[in-house]
């Protein structure tokens, strides 16, 4: 079986693109890669939300007027599924209140806001230059307390992807660099500045994993960081760099692994159940920044693009920088643009405003003016021409799932396996109706989430109540139950105190009858006669 694994991942390697579907979007990546990265400046307010990656928010730490350093952890994981977050700068905490986030709806969320005081200045650091000594556990706390999430754009905890269980092995690791919607570029562009730390993390995962091989992905239409990181994976044993096609969506984590090892992700389950776990390159150049250097997840490579910067370009910017600030460094006025969206043009999501903050899953800002939107387009009727399902990644049926989705038929719509969407717009894109089908299967889950979390709130509430009558019940049952001993006991008590008069009467009598024979046989039978003839006399 094994041996079967490793011919079919030779065979895929050749010829990596084995994955159904997937479209062929313009690029617009040349525009923000004609420059290196630059610095961005430290804003004069950082907006942290608490919420920046899947799994609980975290918990604040600090109060209103504490003074932070860079750095120094400001709200602490809440649960195993959860992430810290650190100062991206020195300061003054200002604020621990609702502020506009990066969202879909636009909706405002728990924000920690620091007043930055210029000065950067770090707080104590723990490096730990010697972690090849540490065991899988120990880094895998190093990375979680760095609050070191997925920077690809999914956001999930780290070092969770670290710990695949003590009873699975992994066989591959992957290193996402595949980067393959229109207009993104920070991985390309992070893959040729920071090759090295790359690597260096790459071991450390490989480290804690365990894992018996590792390949780099790139896509082929950035031959550069494909240079960079075959140069750097020379100096490493068992590490692959493959090119694969440019095509979308092709960096999708479970298309990737389809296609370059063959195996296939079951439907809601993890990547780990197959041997493999996959991590983006920026997440790997974190994990040497968090465990060589000690340095939190403070600051990421974002691509700040679109017609409305006159300098397209990647920024390295500290996480909470308002989307605007960024949006100014690159030479765009912010209050002439007609849409801002996080994210690429087919996964992302427009901002109600541009102030609100880069997050640890902010990969790109687009900044659009009125010749890249196109106006609202006529929705037509479905024509049943198919295009949709012929592109679709996961071979799913998109208008069967856009029927039952709009119909609000959600058990059809699961039938036809809603949840395997990975939404990556895919079947929109070439809908000749322009039907905004994946707005409508985000509805769609949205929807049962709802109801599912509504019938848990409603069996939790029924748990709840049924606990307490059976509470109520037992408590009842055990007073009855006392009642009736402690009316046996007494019952039991009075008959033995009963019983005990009785023995004393019958015993004083006894006593008496006994002294009194006594007393007669000290006197004599004379006595006896005399009294029985006083008794006789007596009696009459
Ligand atoms: S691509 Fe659009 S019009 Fe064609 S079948 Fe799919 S939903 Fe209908
Ligand atoms: S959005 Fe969903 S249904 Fe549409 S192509 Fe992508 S995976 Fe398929």
């Amino acid at each position: 079986m094994k041996m079967k694994h490793q011919q079919t991942l030779i065979q895929r390697l050749l010829s990596p693109h084995q994955f159904p579907g997937g479209v062929h979007p313009p690029q617009h990546k040349a525009e923000s890669t004609n420059v290196g990265s630059v610095k961005a400046k430290i804003p004069a307010r950082l907006i942290l939300p608490l919420h920046q990656h899947i799994g609980e928010p975290a918990e604040p730490i600090v109060a209103i007027g504490d003074k932070v350093l860079k750095g120094q952890r400001i709200a602490k994981a809440d649960g195993y599924v959860s992430a810290a977050i650190h100062a991206p700068s020195s300061g003054t905490i200002s604020e621990i209140s609702n502020c506009p986030i990066p969202h879909p709806s636009g909706m405002n969320a728990p924000c920690i806001v620091i007043e930055t005081d210029g000065e950067d200045k770090w707080g104590e650091l723990n490096p730990t230059q010697d972690w090849k000594k540490l065991d899988a556990s120990a880094l895998r706390n190093i990375i979680r307390d760095a609050g070191i999430v997925g920077l690809g754009g999914a956001g999930f905890p780290s070092f969770i992807k670290l710990n695949p269980g003590a009873n699975k092995s992994i066989d591959t690791l992957i290193l996402n660099g595949v980067e393959c919607e229109p207009y993104i570029t920070c991985d390309d562009i992070i893959m040729r500045e920071r090759s090295g730390e790359i690597m260096l993390g790459i071991t450390i995962m490989r480290h804690a994993l365990n894992a018996k091989e590792c390949i780099i992905t790139v896509e082929e239409n950035k031959p550069d960081a494909f240079n960079a990181m075959t140069i750097m994976a020379k100096e490493t044993s068992d590490v692959k760099v493959v090119k694969v096609p440019t095509i979308y969506p092709h960096g999708s984590e479970k298309q990737l692994i389809q296609a370059l090892t063959g195996k296939e992700v079951p439907a809601n389950g993890l990547a780990t159940q197959i041997g493999v776990v996959c991590h983006n390159v920026a997440t790997a150049a974190a994990v040497y920044r968090a465990v060589y250097q000690g340095e939190p997840l403070i600051s990421r490579y974002v691509t700040i693009t679109g017609s409305g910067v006159a300098e397209p370009r990647n920024i390295r910017a500290l996480i909470g920088t308002p989307m605007a600030e960024l949006i100014k460094q690159c030479d765009g006025n912010p209050a002439s643009l007609s849409r801002v969206i996080m994210g690429g043009p087919m996964m992302g999501y427009a901002m109600q405003t541009g102030q609100v903050p880069v997050i640890k899953t902010t990969n790109c800002i687009i900044a659009c003016t009125e010749e890249d939107v196109v106006s609202e387009p006529t929705v037509m009727p479905c024509i049943r021409c198919g295009a949709c399902a012929e592109v679709c990644p996961i071979s799913l049926l998109p208008q069967q799932l856009y029927w039952h989705s709009k119909s609000r038929d959600y058990d059809k719509a699961q039938e036809f396996n809603l949840f395997d969407c990975i939404e990556c717009g895919c079947c929109s894109y070439v809908c000749p109706s322009q039907i905004p089908l994946v707005q409508y299967y985000r509805h769609a889950k949205g929807e049962i989430w709802a109801d599912e979390r509504e019938k848990a709130h409603a069996d939790i509430a029924r748990d709840r109540h049924e606990f307490r009558q059976a509470r109520i019940e037992r408590e009842e049952a055990e007073k009855a139950e006392r009642h009736r001993k402690k009316k046996a006991a007494l019952a039991a008590a009075k008959k033995k105190t009963t019983e005990a008069t009785s023995d004393d009467n019958k015993t004083l009598i006894d006593d008496a009858v006994a002294k009194a024979k006594a007393k007669q046989l000290q006197q004599g039978p004379a006595a006896d006669n005399i009294t029985n003839d006083k008794i006789e006399t007596g009696d009459r």
